[in-house]
């Protein structure tokens, strides 16, 4: 099969991905403004029932104009033949594929990321502000910034190298190849995070001596379930937001529990969602999903080596074809939209598991109370909508409603 696309296929691609994306957050906030059903009536008052739709309100319109923003300069750029002025400065720079399509690439990923900061800005200083979420200084958010692309680039660019020597040099087999490096890519990656990446944005420091620390340990050794120690790190220095999560695997694993978390729940509800984190580990849900994502991203290089060899690519973005080099970030771009129409099938089965989860903490720790109260915190200090439109559910997730979270447990 030969894929095809021309310019007005890829249009009617960019646009009909914003067009029922922004649809259905629109949808989605006409849905949390609802009144709420009787059994939720003790989660929210009709003031923070308020409060959390007008922060979903103003986060859905900030999206909308980053999307529009972001469609209209795809589109002037294409229409004004940007990718082929950009192809000919990259031929003007130097006469090497390779450099040709690094230099295709950088301009497209810093121009992007340029793009995205004004909007980014405006949601931690002026949203996140607002609802009192914020407690990033410029200072912090400039440094997180220039690491994030620093990292990016380092990484991103040895991936990127390494991905475009391998189209260039096996044609049929490159799909396959590029798959087995790129998941070597990712183990090396997950098992050095902790050390290296993690750091550079949070402070990891031990749990210290005290009762909490003593019931995840007794947790963790009645579940015979291997860890590195509690760690707390100083999430609150960028946000008020709380949460919790593992790093690292086997003996290496730590537990993560952002400061926020400790200073709003108290210890039985850390210890349900300890246990709940513990539940995915316990229920294979790690292992499936990075297995899953393995697959899947086969048959994303399968679906490259195939686009990048197919003119239809070039053409439809008004460059020559020639280059996979190029063609690897055209083939990226397509695909990232279409990538919109599958994530149905992950948000499924990551709600699945959520559910799974939610009953193992239940089962090893004995204490509903605790988990359900622990559920009803987190989302209204996150200040989080108690109704979704089924719509977004169904296409973005990974989450259950608490409505639908809650039922069983009780
Ligand atoms: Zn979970």
């Amino acid at each position: 099969m030969n894929p095809f696309l021309t310019p007005s296929i890829l249009i009617a691609l960019f646009c009909s991905v914003f067009l029922i994306d922004t649809v259905v957050d629109f949808l989605n906030l006409e849905a949390s403004k609802k009144p709420l059903p009787a059994s939720l009536k003790d989660v929210q008052t009709e003031e923070m029932k308020l409060r959390a739709s007008n922060y979903l309100e103003k986060r859905v319109y900030l999206g909308a104009t980053r999307s529009v923003f972001l469609l209209v300069s795809f589109l002037v750029l294409l229409g004004r033949g940007f990718f082929r002025s950009l192809q000919n400065f990259s031929e003007h720079c130097s006469d090497k594929p390779m450099l040709q399509a690094i230099i295709f690439t950088l301009s497209l990923v810093l121009l992007n990321q340029i793009a995205q900061i004004p909007f980014s800005a405006y949601s931690t200083f002026v949203i996140e502000e607002e609802f009192g979420f914020n407690r990033t200084t410029p200072k912090i958010f400039i440094s997180d910034l220039m690491k994030s692309l620093f990292v990016g680039l380092l990484l991103g660019g040895t991936l990127f190298s390494f991905i475009v020597s391998i189209l260039m040099h096996y044609g049929a087999n490159a799909g396959w190849i590029i798959w087995l490096g790129y998941t070597a890519f990712q183990f090396f990656l997950v098992w050095i995070a902790p050390v290296t990446l993690l750091p550079l944005f949070l402070k990891l420091s031990p749990i210290t001596e005290g009762p909490l620390k003593t019931a995840i340990e007794s947790y963790a050794k009645k579940q015979s379930f291997s860890l590195d120690g509690a760690w707390i790190c100083d999430a609150s220095k960028r946000s008020a937001k709380s949460n919790a999560f593992f790093t690292g695997f086997g003996r290496f694993r730590r537990l993560v529990l952002f400061d926020t978390l400790i200073e709003k729940h108290p210890e039985s509800e850390i210890i349900a969602i300890v246990a709940h984190e513990a539940g995915h580990f316990k229920l294979g849900h790690i292992w499936k999903h990075s297995l899953a994502t393995t697959l899947a991203s086969l048959v994303v290089f399968l679906a490259i080596q195939k686009l990048v060899e197919a003119d239809s690519l070039y053409s439809a973005f008004l460059v020559r074809p020639g280059n996979v080099g190029i063609g690897l970030i055209l083939a990226l771009m397509v695909l990232s939209k279409l990538s919109f129409f599958l994530s149905p099938i992950g948000a499924y089965f990551s709600r699945r598991n959520e559910y799974a989860a939610d009953q193992f903490s239940v089962e090893t720790t004995g204490d509903a109370a605790s988990m359900v109260s622990g559920l009803k915190r987190l989302v209204t200090d996150n200040l989080g909508v108690l109704q979704n439109h089924p719509l977004h559910v169904i296409l973005h997730a990974s989450h259950p409603p608490l409505v639908d979270r809650i039922k069983p447990l009780v």
